[in-house]
């Protein structure tokens, strides 16, 4: 069910443990060849394939394209809401199906910059309705639920997420070729080492020049969807997890 179709008198109407899920992504640069609005198509398409596979009733919000991309700001184009706001926007969505009446709240993320602030919104939502033991506040990144797309097509090269990468450009060849620019001779930006295992506070163009890191130049359609299918398995199972959940169980 997208809410977007709905009456508010179907919302009223509506079994307060339906789960409701907040696609949250990003409006940011992707290197010299995919469009800026990359994380929001890619992950409009994962739940759109993912929510065709749950059984049971889910209530879809629209995108928050919005996001966390203050690292991106050196490429023009890019659209940040800084940190803290994105900490109260996310407070924010999750506080109005909790006014609602709604117990089960999921963040299914397509864009890494989200990561950090989006678990500590939810944090922070957990912490000021600590007595309640219905509550399933839940922030998932949708390729994080999915280890197994590495190996989802014969001969990747990646064995995970880069940035307007081989997987990502991939998957936008599938969805819209016609955005993608050239490809065939782009150089590959290695991922790199921070320094693990700590978490190093970086911008992106510390990593990269032309914006990409990864191997955009090995992408194609069939990997596309590939990995689609991959991203949309997990994601399904996750969404159905929280379908089934008992409301007690720590491991549903
Ligand atoms: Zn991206």
């Amino acid at each position: 069910m997208n809410l977007s179709d709905l009456k508010w008198t179907d919302v009223a109407a509506m079994d307060r443990n339906t789960p409701v899920v907040f696609p949250v992504a990003a409006l940011e640069q992707h290197g010299h060849h995919l469009p800026l609005f990359t994380d929001s198509m890619l992950l409009s398409e994962v739940l759109r394939r993912a929510v065709g596979r749950v059984r049971g009733p889910v209530l879809v919000s629209p995108l928050t394209w919005l996001g966390n991309s203050e690292h991106h700001l050196d490429f023009p184009g890019t659209l940040s809401a800084t940190p803290r706001v994105y900490l109260d926007l996310i407070n924010g969505l999750a506080e109005n199906f909790l006014v609602h009446g709604f117990r089960r709240i999921i963040f299914l993320n397509g864009h890494g910059g989200n990561d950090v602030p989006g678990k500590q919104a939810l944090f922070e939502v957990r912490q000021r309705h600590r007595k309640r033991g219905d509550l399933l506040l839940l922030f998932a990144t949708y390729w994080h639920l999915a280890p197994q797309a590495k190996d989802c097509f014969p001969g990747l090269k990646q064995h995970e997420m880069g940035h307007a990468c081989e997987w990502e450009t991939s998957m936008i060849l599938r969805l819209s070729p016609q955005l993608v620019g050239s490809i065939t001779d782009i150089k590959p930006v290695e991922f790199g080492t921070a320094f693990e295992p700590a978490s190093r506070a970086w911008i992106t163009q510390e990593r990269t020049v032309p914006g990409h890191i990864g191997f955009p130049n090995l992408a194609s359609e069939a990997k596309g969807e590939a990995l689609f299918e991959a991203f949309a398995e997990a994601s399904g199972r996750f969404l159905q997890r929280v379908v089934d959940w008992d409301g007690v169980s720590w491991n549903g």
